[in-house]
C-alpha cells in the first residue's frame, strides 16, 4: 500500500500574507535572517499581525550551523509562543523547524502553530519534513527528516520574492529544477509525486528566465514560487538522490550555494542514471526512460530515449548559460588541488547521506569520484 498526504495548508498568491490576520491574541515569535530586518521585508509580516504579541529573533545565517540553533531553543523557551514564523530563504526555514520541533520536546508542547514564509523560491522547505543544519567545525550538512519538522502552514507571497537578487534566484531556481527532477526519477516516485513534479518542471522552464532577467516580473514570481512549493511537496514523498548528496558535502566543505552545487552537478548525474553511453535500443534504465519522459513534455525531441536524455541534458546547459551561472567548481573559484585531497571525504560522505537511498541507480564511492572528476 502507498500513502500520499499533505498536511500543511498552502495559502499562495498575491495578498496571502493578510491571512496572518487570523492570528488574534496570541504570542508569535518569527525566526528570520538579518537581511529580512534590515530590508524592512519582515514589517509585510509584522503589520498583519496587529492582533497579537511578537518577538522576533533574526540571527540565522546561510546553511544554519548548530550553535544557532542552540541559542534559538533559548530564545524559544524564553518567549514560550504559541505560534512560530519563519521567514526567509530555505535556511531560515529550516532553522526555525529544528528550534520549534526541539523546544517543543523540551518543554513537552505540542501546541505551537508553525508557519513558513519563504522568500527565495528554491527548497520547498516550507511543506517537506527536511531540514538541513550544518556543523561549521566538522565541514558536514546534516539532512534531518521528521514529520514533527513539516510546517502547519505555508504563506507563498511573491510579494516577498521581488527583492531576490539575479544570482540568487537563478541558483535556487536551479535548486527546484533539481528537486523536480530527482523527485521525478527516484526509485520512490508515483503517479501523485510524478504529477507535481511534471508542473514544477514545466514552471521552470517557462518562468525561471523571465524572474531572473525582471525581478519585478510578478507573473514569473509568482509561477517560480508555485514549481518550488510543488517540487517540495513531490520530493517530501519520494526523496531526492545523490544529486542532492553531492551538493551537501560540496556545500559543506567549499561554501558553494545550495543551488549552484546542485545545477552544476545536474547535467552529469543525469548521464550517470541514465547510463547513456550503455544501453542499447532496447536495454533502456527505468531513470533514463523517465528523463526522456521529461524531455517529451517540454517539447524537445524524444525520437528515442537516447535522444531524449541527450536533449534534456542540452536544454540544462542551456538554461545555465542563459542565468549566467558557473558551470564547474573552477569557474566557483574553488581551488582543485584541494578538491582533490578531499575527494574521497566528499564522496564518503555522499554516498552516506540520506538522499543517497532513493537514487534511481545504486551509486558507488567510485561513481561519485568519477562524476567529481567530471565537474572539475
Ligand atoms: P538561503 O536561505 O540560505 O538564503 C540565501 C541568501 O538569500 C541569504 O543571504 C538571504 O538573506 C537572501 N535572501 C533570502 N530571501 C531574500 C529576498 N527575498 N530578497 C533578497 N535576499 C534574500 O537560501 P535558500 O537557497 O533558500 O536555502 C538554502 C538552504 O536550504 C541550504 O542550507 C540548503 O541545504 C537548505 N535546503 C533545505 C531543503 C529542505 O527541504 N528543507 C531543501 C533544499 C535545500
Amino acid at each position: 500500500m502507498n500513502n500520499f498526504e499533505i498536511k500543511t495548508k498552502i495559502r499562495f498568491g498575491e495578498g496571502s500574507l493578510k491571512s496572518l490576520q487570523d492570528i488574534k491574541n496570541k504570542k508569535v515569535l518569527v525566526i528570520t535572517d538579518p537581511f529580512m530586518v534590515k530590508s524592512k521585508a519582515i514589517d509585510k509580516i509584522l503589520v498583519n499581525l496587529n492582533n497579537s504579541t511578537y518577538d522576533v529573533f533574526s540571527d540565522i545565517a546561510p546553511d544554519p550551523p548548530i550553535e544557532t540553533i542552540v541559542t534559538g531553543i533559548e530564545v524559544f523557551k524564553k518567549v514560550n509562543p504559541d505560534v512560530i514564523i519563519a521567514l526567509g530563504g530555505g535556511s531560515a526555514i529550516d532553522a526555525a523547524k529544528v528550534i520549534n520541533d526541539f523546544s517543543r520536546q523540551i518543554l513537552n508542547d505540542n501546541r505551537v502553530e508553525f508557519i513558513a514564509i519563504p522568500t527565495t523560491s528554491g527548497t520547498g522547505s516550507e511543506v517537506t519534513s527536511f531540514s538541513v543544519i550544518t556543523d561549521k567545525q566538522k565541514g558536514i550538512k546534516y539532512p534531518l527528516v521528521s514529520n514533527n519538522l513539516i510546517p502547519d502552514v505555508a504563506i507563498l507571497d511573491p510579494e516577498l520574492v521581488k527583492t531576490v537578487p539575479d544570482f540568487i534566484t537563478a541558483d535556487t531556481g536551479m535548486d527546484v529544477l533539481t528537486h523536480a527532477i530527482e523527485a521525478y526519477v527516484s526509485s520512490d516516485a508515483n503517479d501523485f509525486s510524478d504529477a507535481l513534479a511534471e508542473k514544477s518542471i514545466k514552471l521552470v522552464f517557462e518562468y525561471l528566465v523571465n524572474a531572473y532577467k525582471n525581478g519585478n516580473d510578478s507573473k514569473a514570481r509568482e509561477k517560480m514560487h508555485n514549481a518550488s512549493c510543488l517540487a517540495g511537496i513531490s520530493f517530501n514523498q519520494t526523496s531526492l538522490g545523490i544529486n542532492h548528496s553531492i551538493a551537501h558535502a560540496l556545500g559543506a566543505k567549499f561554501h558553494i550555494p545550495h543551488g549552484r552545487a546542485n545545477a552544476i552537478l545536474l547535467p552529469y548525474v543525469i548521464e550517470y542514471n541514465a547510463d547513456i553511453k550503455g544501453y542499447t535500443n532496447r536495454d533502456y534504465t527505468l531513470a533514463s526512460e523517465k528523463y526522456a519522459e521529461i524531455s517529451k513534455l517540454l517539447g524537445f525531441n524524444s525520437a528515442t530515449v537516447r535522444a531524449g536524455v541527450k536533449n534534456l541534458v542540452n536544454a540544462i546547459k542551456k538554461l545555465q548559460k542563459e542565468l549566467n551561472m558557473p558551470a564547474s567548481l573552477k569557474e566557483c573559484n574553488v581551488n582543485l588541488d584541494e578538491t582533490d585531497n578531499i575527494k574521497d571525504e566528499i564522496a564518503f560522505l555522499a554516498i552516506n547521506d540520506g538522499c543517497t537511498k532513493s537514487n534511481p541507480k545504486v551509486s558507488t564511492e567510485k561513481d561519485i569520484i568519477e562524476i567529481l572528476n567530471k565537474i572539475k
